[in-house]
């Protein structure tokens, strides 16, 4: 049966990815199809309860920036928030903040439930319908045929997945849905590139069973409560509540590796291969070996919940030694498992098989984001989702795709690694991977993407005036900065002494003197001249507008070196390669080289650089070549 209605773009998943992908396709006014398995999961966090850290919380930022809901439902569902590197420079600082499932959830549906141009339908997808080389829409679980003009698949961890506890394995999507068996099978008819890949999670535990008193507390940031959003306030916040802390001990690792002979990992079960960066307790105690002990977070699950969640212990040993090995820690002598942890196996699509606007080469208006192109972790996805939806939006328009520069963006950075490198193993998303870093903050996430994103079309109204407010009280404030001028004859040496940690011997306008290494804006505008005039702004700023003239000032320096080393990369990364070019012709390559580049078809030259095996040098040389026209 043909569904009535033809959408422009259909998206398949209602998860991180999914949901960011189908609500930037609305946005931008384009009639939007979201289908996934079961409307009570959509936002669902499969693992750990958390949004952001370092390097995530970069991404949520600029998903945010776009218009995105990922930053916004955590300030309605966080219960707790910090900055993690708060003491070290702007670049590597990142919120995180532990979510309320159940809140986070309520508040990514009633986003997708309100959003116009935007349907929602609960069905498994089983099938693409594909015409020639271009998708045309998806037939569901009972057959029926939705058509659309892009197609977004976001299908998570559930491709042929496979949930393994110990010995015990079982098909599943994860814990409680539904694997996509038939959506897998036909993916494979139609010969995208594919792997497995796994990843776990821990044992769930019910808090009643937990003996806090032996435990370390962690709280939150209190004062001030930090905020993801441009669009939050911590009156959006729900209550706050702390984290706790337990380690595991020379016990733990006695039952743990008791337990190996019946690790679907250890005995080749498993053939997927799982994240290096959020590894199972097993894999810890077999890889650091000479470490005694391992810090272990219980970190609530939310605020009408008792379920907590060990951070760090994330297993598919069988459930007995899962039991054993909680139990053998400080506080939960006497816990109660709620949920067991397991491993699960699943397919992705080799990323390299994608053009940069996560597109698939193979099939026209088919695009991929999120767990399926061999990423890790919400906000990753949430990201590609968002960059998915966008171009699946921006292709239905006949407009020209958006692909962020590594040095404009996170997101920018992941897609590239993704479709030059591919990945061996599940990819997520860290600050080092990024050359430009120092311009890609947190803090001026909306100052690289906001105007971009409105220019697409996907940024409110509400969101684009505050923005604009924004821009222009830090410009402003600047200004008025670098033209107010001090001398010692206006400030008494003991007030700047007070202020400054030492007097002025001469004339300085404030800009100056802000970037001096102990001054911050607000102890600054505490100064007072001979005559008692102060040097304050007529307005008071927002907390975000003192931030950016802090680092805008402070940080001069390295930006600039930093933004000229950008415009000196820039011409050779963006050079577009000609789409016909047989690589085979170039002689001067090796046939190393000349094959990788043939298989892959870098879109630039920056991209053809970052292929594994091609040089340097035979970059230089396929300059060489195109700069003769050949
Ligand atoms: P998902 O969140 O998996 O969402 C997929 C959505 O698609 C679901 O709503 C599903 O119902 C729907 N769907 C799938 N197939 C179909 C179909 N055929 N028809 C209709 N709907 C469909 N990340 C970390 O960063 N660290 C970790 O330690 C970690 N551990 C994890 C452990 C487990 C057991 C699992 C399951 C995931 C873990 N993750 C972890 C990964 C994290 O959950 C994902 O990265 C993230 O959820 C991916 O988002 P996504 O939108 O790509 O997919």
């Amino acid at each position: 049966m043909l569904f009535p209605t033809e959408f422009d773009v259909i998206v398949v998943g209602g998860g991180h990815a999914g949901t960011e992908a189908a609500l930037a396709s609305a946005r931008m006014g384009q009639k939007t199809l979201l289908l996934t398995h079961n409307i009570e999961t959509l936002g669902q966090m499969s693992c750990n309860p958390s949004i952001g850290g370092i390097g995530k919380g970069h991404l949520v930022k600029e998903v945010d920036a776009m218009g995105g809901a990922m930053a916004i439902a955590t300030d309605e569902a966080g219960i707790q928030f910090r900055i993690l590197n708060s003491s070290k420079g702007p670049a590597v600082r990142a919120t995180r903040a532990q979510a309320d499932r159940i809140l986070y959830k309520q508040a990514i549906r009633s986003r997708l439930e309100n959003q116009p141009n935007l349907w929602l339908f609960q069905q498994a997808v089983d099938d693409l319908m594909v015409e020639g080389d271009r998708v045309v829409g998806a037939v569901t679980q009972v057959g029926i045929q939705f058509r659309g003009r892009a197609v977004v698949l976001t299908a998570g961890t559930f491709l042929d997945g496979k949930i393994h506890v110990g010995l015990n394995n079982y098909a599943a999507g994860r814990a409680g849905d539904p694997p996509a068996v038939s959506l897998s099978a036909r993916l494979k008819e139609l010969k995208l590139p594919q792997g497995r890949l796994k990843t776990g999670t821990p044992p769930r535990i019910d808090g009643r069973s937990i003996d806090f008193s032996r435990l370390a507390e962690q709280p939150g940031d209190l004062d001030p409560v930090p905020v993801f959003s441009v669009l939050g306030n911590t009156a959006m916040h729900p209550r706050q509540v702390p984290c706790w802390v337990t380690h595991t001990n020379a016990r733990t690792h006695d039952v743990i590796r008791g337990g190996l002979d019946r690790s679907p990992m250890y005995t080749g079960v498993i053939e997927g291969v799982g994240p290096r960066y959020c590894p199972s307790i097993e894999d810890k105690i077999h890889r650091f070996a000479d470490k005694e002990s391992h810090q272990i977070f219980l970190e609530p699950e939310g605020l009408t919940t008792n379920e907590f969640y060990p951070n760090g212990i994330s297993t598919s040993l069988p459930f007995d030694v899962q039991l054993e090995l909680v139990r053998s820690m400080v506080g939960l002598e006497n816990a109660h498992i709620l949920r067991p942890g397991y491993a699960i196996e699943y397919d992705y699509f080799d990323p390299r098989g994608l053009r940069a606007s996560l597109e698939t080469r193979a099939i026209q208006g088919l695009f991929f984001a999120g767990q399926i192109n061999g990423t890790t972790g919400y906000e990753e996805a949430a990201a590609q989702g968002m960059l998915a939806g966008l171009n699946a939006a921006l292709q239905t328009q006949g407009r020209e795709a958006w692909t962020p520069r590594r040095d404009e963006a996170y997101l920018g950075v992941l897609v590239d690694d993704l479709i030059t490198q591919g990945v061996a193993e599940p990819y997520r998303m860290f600050t080092s991977r990024a050359e430009f870093r120092l311009s890609l903050r947190e803090d001026n996430a909306d100052m690289r993407l906001t105007e971009i994103g409105r220019k697409l079309g996907c940024v409110s109204d509400r969101q684009w005036q505050m923005f604009e407010e924004k821009r222009e009280a830090v410009s402003r404030e600047i200004e008025r900065l670098k033209s107010t001028w001090v001398s010692p004859r206006l400030i008494a040496d003991a007030e700047s002494e007070r202020v400054l940690g030492k007097a002025i011997e001469r004339e300085y306008n404030l800009a100056d003197l802000l970037r001096r290494p102990n001054v911050d804006y607000q102890k600054l505008m505490t100064m007072q001249s001979i005559d008692g005039k102060k040097f304050t702004a007529e307005q008071t700023l927002p907390d975000a507008v003192r931030e950016q003239i802090e680092i805008q000032l402070k940080y001069a320096g390295y930006i600039d070196r930093q933004a000229k080393e950008v415009e000196r990369h820039e011409h050779f990364e963006n050079l577009k390669l000609p789409p016909e070019l047989d690589y085979m012709q170039v002689k001067a390559l090796s046939m190393e080289v000349r094959q990788k580049l043939n298989k892959h078809q870098p879109e630039t030259l920056g991209q053809a650089s970052r292929i594994a095996g091609v040089t340097p040098a035979a970059i230089s040389l396929l300059l060489v070549h195109l700069k003769k026209g050949g």
